[in-house]
């Protein structure tokens, strides 16, 4: 008898079957803990922005920095005369990691805005959002203006930049605090970005799209949830199904709505 070589084919067939079936096994697995691993950074970025709301706070005789864009994610513009924008007021010390400002999980729903003078800070290959220091896609210039996939409204007025918009609240929902004395955890300071107003719903959470969408509907159906920075300086996770309507105003865009 001689001695065999190699494999037959059935062998072939039977190992690459395996392989297949353990890849099917183990892929969705994989994935789950990656999400979940980038859960915990944006958890975690949520966190470091309260840090930060609050070191500036405790230097400012317990005021939050004055935040005065058209939408709470508005963090740079270099046209506003006065530099009343949050941009101004943490680069200079409080934030020397802009990385907080990119939450992994919205990094990778791609370029959000398609309006043009909304410069969005895309990266070299044209997608995410978020970092003090981006440039305009493609070239060496600062952008103007810079999103990021995280609200603020510690001391937010809505304004562009007269006149002031004032905002209603919905749901239960609380004003958000100007200063320290006006925390409390039925406040709000950070939530992920989601507004919609006469262009469409801008859902840049966490099972978002991040694109602009012309049906004003936030997918409830979806068991994601988005970390929620509560003004009593500690960090919540909230389902997607219990993302309500919580703030409103009217701005040069008509109704704006945001939803956290
Ligand atoms: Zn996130």
């Amino acid at each position: 008898m001689r001695e065999r070589k190699g494999f037959t084919l059935i062998e072939l067939l039977v190992v690459i079957a395996v392989i297949a079936l353990l890849m099917a096994i183990l892929l969705p697995a994989l994935q789950k803990a990656k999400y979940q691993a980038m859960r915990v950074v944006c958890m975690s970025n949520v966190r470091q922005q309260l840090m930060i709301f609050f070191t500036y706070a405790q230097d400012n005789d317990g005021k939050f920095p004055p935040h005065m864009e058209r939408v709470p994610m508005r963090v740079k513009d270099t046209f506003d005369p006065n530099e009343l924008n949050i941009w101004s007021a943490f680069r200079k010390s409080y934030m020397t990691n802009s990385q907080i400002l990119i939450c992994p999980i919205t990094r990778i729903i791609g370029a959000h805005y398609a309006n043009t003078d909304f410069v969005p800070n895309m990266d070299a290959r044209g997608r995410t959002f978020g970092g003090w220091d981006s440039k305009v896609a493609g070239t060496n210039t600062p952008s103007s203006v810079i999103s990021v996939a995280y609200n603020w409204y510690a001391n937010f007025t809505p304004s562009e930049w007269e006149p002031v918009w004032p905002v209603t609240f919905h749901n239960g929902e609380r004003p958000w605090p100007k200063n320290t004395v006006e925390c409390s955890s039925d406040r709000t300071l950070i939530s992920h970005n989601i507004m919609a107003n006469e262009w469409g719903l801008y859902d840049n959470s966490h099972g978002g799209t991040g694109t602009q969408q012309q049906s004003l509907k936030i997918d409830s159906s979806k068991q994601i949830d988005n970390p929620i920075g509560l003004a009593d300086g500690h960090a919540i996770y909230r389902l997607k199904s219990k993302t309500l309507l919580r703030a409103s105003y009217v701005g040069d865009r008509g109704l704006a709505e945001l939803y956290y």
